[in-house]
């Protein structure tokens, strides 16, 4: 179990180096959370200071607008934040727009202090680059997800500028938690829990003001002197019409999330979180029916919560929930973070899963399954189940799954798939269409850890081989599973 009580306030990662002399430290940055991803240097009389935010959608405690912001009072310019909306395979427009609202909220307060705020619609990489080029340096934010680091990648090579990449996105900046794939929670603990209470006790960044505010400043794009692009209203608004399936089966207009976005909000669970409910964490949080765990999984995701205030707030609260909260803040979800930055190429894929695991799962695919149901079935939640289905309406229609639910969830589909592939498609679909935490390392990893990823064998059963499997007996004995189903059949929504 997570312990941080041995480690050293003096434990450093190794000291960031910028070979090509562009750039000067940030003060309140440790240098580890900096890469340069090219060895450009600035460009001479440009004319601002470029983040292109992805990850991070906020502007409190974000490491790359501070690191941007130090940058452009450097260089006695003023700082352009760029947001670019893309359509994003499987998100939904109720996703959208719960995202648009924060990100609202978020423009707001970069202009208030003196930041320029551009949202921009279109392929991402082409609408960087445009801007960018009039940019004296473009700093970005941490995601390991592919399109990012493709893009920024690309950016780096096609820019002609210096790109540099600020992590704040984790407890442990990703370069130094580990230099490989880890195997376990156990394997990435022992590595990282140590240096917890040394980043966890860092300087929280707080929203910047730069010297030479970016009022009149008119960027590539911005069209006639005075205005700031395409109309700004209509893009926040863009997903506001309520549009019908997008297929026969898709329920995405049924999706209407409890929680509020931006960053406030966030704050303000996080305070509540930790004020009420975090000492009873360690008990509760198994249990659907108790509002026990922290709910902050859509913030986290969206960026619009930095995992380093979550942990410093935990941190300083302390008390007997703590260890069990920071091994999923950090230890769980950096190990999600660990595996997409080391397989690039198939997190999100069946090859992405461990080979003992496929060998297993693929030798039980004759075995017989005790019902079969198709994704679109699935998608309906009209299996013999009411547990399962409850599960799926709560993912369906408020946007997550309490986290227990979420693995029985995911370890039914295995066993009522025709194959484990097959099944595996489908839970990666499912939880990308319709979590509002979605399309993000936890999920990828998640849905693959049901199929054995992080895990080790287990007793051989039907249809599961050696792979972990869960019952519904198990849920009753954990909790009050007929309130749960309950709760969430159609026409009930408890939030
Ligand atoms: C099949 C499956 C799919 C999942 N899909 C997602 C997903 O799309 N997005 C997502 O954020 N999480 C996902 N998880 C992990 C976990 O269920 C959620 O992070 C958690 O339920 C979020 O609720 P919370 O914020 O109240 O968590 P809390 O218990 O309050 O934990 C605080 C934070 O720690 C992290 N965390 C907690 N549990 C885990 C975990 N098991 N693995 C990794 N990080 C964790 C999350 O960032 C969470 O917000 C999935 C798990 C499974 C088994």
């Amino acid at each position: 179990m997570f312990n941080d009580a041995q480690g050293s306030p003096t434990w450093r990662a190794p000291t960031w180096r910028n070979d090509a002399g562009t750039v000067i430290l940030a003060t309140m940055i440790d240098p580890e959370r900096i890469t340069a991803l090219n060895r450009l240097p600035v460009r001479s009389g440009a004319a601002f200071v470029l983040y292109w935010m992805q990850a991070a959608q906020r502007a409190d405690c974000n490491h790359a607008l501070w690191f941007a912001a130090a940058e452009a009072d450097r260089l006695a310019l003023p700082l352009v934040v760029v947001f670019v909306l893309a359509d994003y395979p499987s998100a939904t427009a109720p996703h959208y727009r719960w995202m648009l609202s924060g990100l609202q909220k978020t423009a707001a307060v970069l202009r208030d202090a003196g930041i320029g705020f551009r949202l921009r619609r279109g392929e991402p990489l082409k609408t960087v680059l445009e801007v960018a080029e009039s940019a004296a340096l473009v700093v970005v934010d941490r995601t390991p997800a592919r399109w990012s680091v493709t893009a920024k990648a690309a950016l780096a090579v096609q820019s002609g500028v210096a790109v540099v990449e600020v992590d704040g996105e984790s407890v442990i900046p990703e370069a130094v938690a580990s230099p490989k794939q880890e195997w376990s929670a156990r394997t990435l603990r022992l590595k990282i829990e140590g240096a917890v209470a040394s980043y966890a006790s860092r300087p929280l960044p707080p929203v910047p003001s730069p010297r030479h505010p970016a009022t009149r400043i008119q960027i590539p794009g911005d069209g006639l002197p005075g205005r700031t692009g395409p109309d700004e209203a209509a893009l926040f608004a863009a997903y506001d019409a309520a549009p019908g399936p997008a297929y026969p089966g898709d329920r995405s207009p049924e999706q209407a999330f409890p929680c509020s976005p931006g960053e406030a909000a966030g704050r303000t669970r996080l305070e509540a979180f930790v004020q009420d409910r975090l000492d009873r964490y360690d008990g509760d949080r198994n249990d659907p029916l108790k509002d026990g765990s922290s709910g902050l999984s859509p913030y986290l995701h969206f960026g619009q919560v930095s995992p380093l205030v979550v942990i410093s707030a935990a941190r300083a609260q302390g008390g007997p929930g703590y260890p069990a909260f920071a091994e999923q803040l950090v230890v769980r979800r950096e190990l999600c973070r660990n595996y997409v930055r080391y397989r690039p190429l198939d997190y999100d894929a069946w090859e992405g899963l461990p080979a003992w695991s496929r060998t297993a799962l693929d030798s039980a695919v004759s075995d017989r399954r005790a019902y079969l149901y198709t994704r679109l079935q699935f998608e309906a939640a009209t299996t013999h189940d009411p547990y399962w289905n409850a599960a799926q309406e709560q993912l369906v229609r408020s946007g997550t799954i309490h986290n227990y639910m979420r693995m029985y969830w995911g370890k039914m589909i295995l066993a009522w798939s025709a194959t484990p592939r097959e099944a595996f498609a489908t839970a990666l679909y499912l939880n990308d269409r319709y979590a509002l935490d979605g399309r993000d390392p936890n999920g990828w990893a998640g849905v693959a850890w049901c199929f054995g990823l992080h895990d080790r064998p287990w007793p051989a059963r039907p249809v599961y081989s050696t792979v972990r499997s869960m019952v519904a007996a198990g849920l009753r004995r954990k909790f009050d599973a007929d309130a749960y189903a309950c709760a969430w059949a159609p026409g009930q929504n408890p939030s």
